[in-house]
């Protein structure tokens, strides 16, 4: 299938030429006709796999497709968990959209609302927001919803579950009930699915694409036992000797992020953290200062889970793993995008191994093991890892391959992949 076999507008198909988009992925293209056509549509596909797209094109072309008389009236509004996704969303609807007259905006908390409430002012088609600044703004009679024919969740089993259900919520009792609604995911639990159920229109369609591996095949995963006073020394280790390029580090706590890059910016190694505690100009600059390569490693708690695209980044650590599976799955979905490679790295301490357990029970995979880790405590400073227990850096697999991990024993489960130095195309 091409873009073009899709009946879509001559701009849109020439923005997505100047984005080299040569052909539909496989959720945009199931979904892109089913939502054409109208329908309420439940999306789920691996990560990474252009679900953006998906949902944005159709919106386009709907929105285009509007009487004059709407023309800057909020026409579709798309709600994202995280003010970095709307940022993002936001700017990929404004590029497929770019050869039209269609203004899109994006509104989110934590910077001053006055430029949000003058863009608004002025009129947009398109409105990309988070809940809250969504919900304030709108209590405060800067946005009029009433013309609203497109409702999009993205990371909708996040927006459905109990950190956002209040808002959300709140806000389907604000828009129109004649609406086409656009709910998508890489994970969709059960209970949501339901939800979702109640929520979009009984004809609606879904469209499934590996729903049975939520994790892109092409990101290589695997996990270290380790306990916790090991992890600083792993995580230095793999830095200095084993990745190369950007490394994207998973905490679980803002504390804990800050401690990680403190513990690393000691060792020369550039990082930065992105959590909730940090001002919203300091978690922007930290995400570009890492996008452009001038920041090597950032420390992020699961506010960079979801959606988040770094293109070419090529390994992600889970430097504690998530107690939420299905955060698993977005967190190693940072990487291997669109057709780019990836790993992921966990470290597993003991009280983390049920957290695993029910990881490999979503993934409906066992994450090969690399060994348990050999540091003794206290022997964070000096130590260097027995080659045996170092994973294969690339391009010595089948040398290692006698000396790794030991086959079919406790500690090594199917042949633990490779994430060693490779040379990075990315910058
Ligand atoms: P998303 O899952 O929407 O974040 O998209 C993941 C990555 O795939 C982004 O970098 C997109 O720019 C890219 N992408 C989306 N659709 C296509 C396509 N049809 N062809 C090539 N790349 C795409």
């Amino acid at each position: 299938m091409t873009f073009d076999s899709l009946g879509l507008k001559p701009q849109i198909l020439s923005a997505l030429k100047q984005q080299g988009y040569t052909q539909p992925t496989p959720i945009q293209a199931q979904s892109i006709p089913i939502l054409l056509e109208g329908f309420d549509l439940l999306g789920t596909a691996q990560t990474g796999t252009g679900k953006t797209a998906a949902f944005t094109i159709p919106i386009i072309e709907h929105v285009l497709n509007a009487p004059s008389e709407r023309r800057r009236s909020i026409k579709a509004l798309v709600v994202t968990p995280t003010r970095e996704l709307a940022l993002q969303v936001a700017e990929n609807a404004k590029r497929y959209s770019s050869g039209t007259s269609l203004r899109t905006a994006v509104i989110f908390g934590g910077v001053g609302a006055n430029p949000q409430i003058d863009q608004l002012k002025r009129g947009v088609d398109i409105l990309v927001a988070t809940p809250g600044r969504l919900l304030d703004l709108q209590g405060q009679g800067y946005i009029d919803l009433r013309n609203l024919t497109h409702f999009v969740l993205d990371e909708a089993d996040q927006m459905l579950d109990m950190g956002f259900i209040h808002d959300i919520k709140k806000l389907l009792r604000l828009i129109p009930a004649k609406r086409q609604s656009l709910f998508f995911s890489a994970t969709m639990p059960k209970t949501i699915m339901e939800l979702s159920g109640q929520i979009l229109k009984p004809n609606y369609k879904q469209v499934r694409i590996a729903v049975e591996k939520p994790t892109a095949e092409r990101v290589s995963q695997c996990v270290y036992y380790i306990s916790k006073s090991e992890k600083p020394s792993l995580l230095i280790h793999l830095l200095k000797e084993e990745l190369e390029g950007s490394v994207l580090v998973f905490g679980r706590t803002k504390h804990g992020c800050d401690k990680v890059v403190r513990i690393l910016d000691k060792k020369g190694i550039s990082a930065a953290a992105i959590h909730g505690n940090k001002s919203q100009n300091a978690r922007q600059k930290a995400l570009k200062g890492f996008k452009e390569g001038r920041v090597r490693v950032l420390v992020a708690t699961d506010i960079a889970a979801r959606g988040i695209d770094i293109s070419g980044l090529e390994h992600v650590v889970n430097y504690e793993l998530p107690n939420i599976s299905e955060t698993y799955v977005h967190r190693i979905g940072r990487t291997g995008r669109a057709d780019a490679s990836g790993s992921s790295i966990s470290f597993c301490a003991a009280d983390e191994r049920g957290y695993l357990k029910d990881i490999e029970k979503l993934i409906k995979a066992k994450v090969p093991l690399i060994e348990e880790h050999p540091f003794t405590e206290g022997a964070a400073e000096e130590w260097s890892i027995p080659e045996n227990r170092i994973p294969a850096k690339q391009g010595q697999r089948s040398q290692r391959g006698q000396r790794g991990p030991k086959q079919g024993g406790r500690n090594s489960r199917s042949g633990a992949p490779a994430h060693g130095k490779r040379s990075s195309n990315r910058r």
